[in-house]
């Protein structure tokens, strides 16, 4: 039976109060929002912090709505409450199927948009329980000075696995993140970096406390894809989110594609607009996108699939995307 270190929790009554215990506290606590990851990670030793900070009851980090030319959504607010909340669903499809295609029922009633944007990078070197690391001699990223991935490389390359970030990067969310020097707003495309051990750019003791999403363009059409080795609780492989601007013949005007599970973050594929701008989506410019989706794509040997049979899904992914943006 894999057992929890023991530690203090603790339930601030407000935002305020949270950033102060994760400042009296730094250096031995973390924040804790559904715990669907965090709780896993501990009883594996990946993290054993003294204290934790509860998250999900903060009156901050709650609510959906529009906000001026946007829509907010609080950080702690569930996957399932993103997944069927009906201005996500007509506005922001993408988002509402990525958030409704997470783990299970359970864990999406627990697990949170923000812990989701905050997720740990995975690796089969690296989720593990503690004996097992152990057999293998630790690694880089915890406990170890080697890397299994990349053999005398001197930084980790764990995967992002999650798949929300993936659909508000083409939706080009901003991040509104507060901490002891007060608040701040960052691109969710500077969100991210390629440091597989910490591979996002917030402070240890800043937190999330909303997303906003500018309100598409009328007329904008989305799609959400997920390789997965089962059609339920499996982290993604891949996935791929897609936006695309058609005008009134149906010709493409903008296209923007992000995927993740390939690397430490999640990244547009350059040159996609390219092959696509001023044409119909017909077969032969879905063809030609997805051949340069696949030249742009580089999985890394990180999780237990297969990377040469992982990169030749993205086309698949990509064709599916755009037939189903296409109608
Ligand atoms: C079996 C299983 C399958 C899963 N499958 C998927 C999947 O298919 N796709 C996927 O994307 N995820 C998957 N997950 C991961 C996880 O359930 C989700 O990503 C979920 O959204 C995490 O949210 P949480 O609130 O539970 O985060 P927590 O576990 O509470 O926290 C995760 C991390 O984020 C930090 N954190 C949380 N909220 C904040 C905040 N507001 N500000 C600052 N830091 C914060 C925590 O300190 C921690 O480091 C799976 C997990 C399990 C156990
Ligand atoms: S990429 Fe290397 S250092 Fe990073 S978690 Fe995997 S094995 Fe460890």
């Amino acid at each position: 039976m894999l057992r929890l270190h023991s530690y203090e929790y603790h339930r601030p009554a407000s935002l305020d109060e949270a950033i102060e215990l994760l400042s009296r506290h730094s250096g031995d606590v973390m924040p804790i929002a559904g715990g669907t990851d965090l709780v896993p990670n501990m009883k594996h030793q990946l993290f054993t912090p003294g204290h934790l900070v509860a998250l999900r009851g903060l009156p901050e980090l709650k609510g959906i709505g529009e906000e001026g030319g946007s829509i907010r959504l609080g950080a702690a607010e569930s996957l399932a409450s993103v997944a069927a909340h009906p201005l996500i669903g007509e506005l922001l499809p993408s988002l509402a199927d990525a958030c409704a295609d997470i783990s299970g029922p359970q864990l999406r009633r627990m697990g949170t948009i923000g812990g989701n944007l905050c997720l740990d990078t995975r690796c089969t070197y690296y989720n593990q329980t503690f004996f097992w690391r152990e057999a293998l001699g630790f690694c880089l990223k915890k406990d170890g000075d080697d890397c299994h991935v990349v053999r005398g490389g001197t930084r980790c390359v764990a995967a992002h696995s999650a798949d929300a970030a993936t659909a508000l990067m083409t939706l080009g969310a901003s991040l509104e993140l507060a901490g002891q020097a007060g608040r701040r707003s960052i691109p969710i495309e500077d969100f991210f970096t390629s440091d597989g051990v910490w591979n996002r750019r917030m402070e240890p003791g800043e937190i999330l406390v909303a997303i906003d999403v500018p309100k598409p363009i009328a007329g904008t059409r989305f799609s959400f894809q997920k390789l997965r080795i089962r059609e339920s609780i499996d982290f993604p492989l891949i996935n791929l989110a897609a936006a695309c601007r058609l005008d009134g013949q149906e010709r493409v005007e903008s296209l923007c594609m992000v995927a993740s599970g390939m690397g430490a973050y999640p990244r547009k594929i350059g040159k996609v607009e390219d092959a696509a701008r001023g044409n119909r989506l017909d077969a032969a410019v879905i063809e030609s996108v997805a051949h340069q989706a696949f030249r742009q794509s580089h999985p890394l040997d990180n999780i237990a699939v297969d990377k040469d049979w992982r990169r030749a899904m993205v086309p698949v992914l990509v064709r599916r995307a755009l037939e189903a943006m296409a109608g």
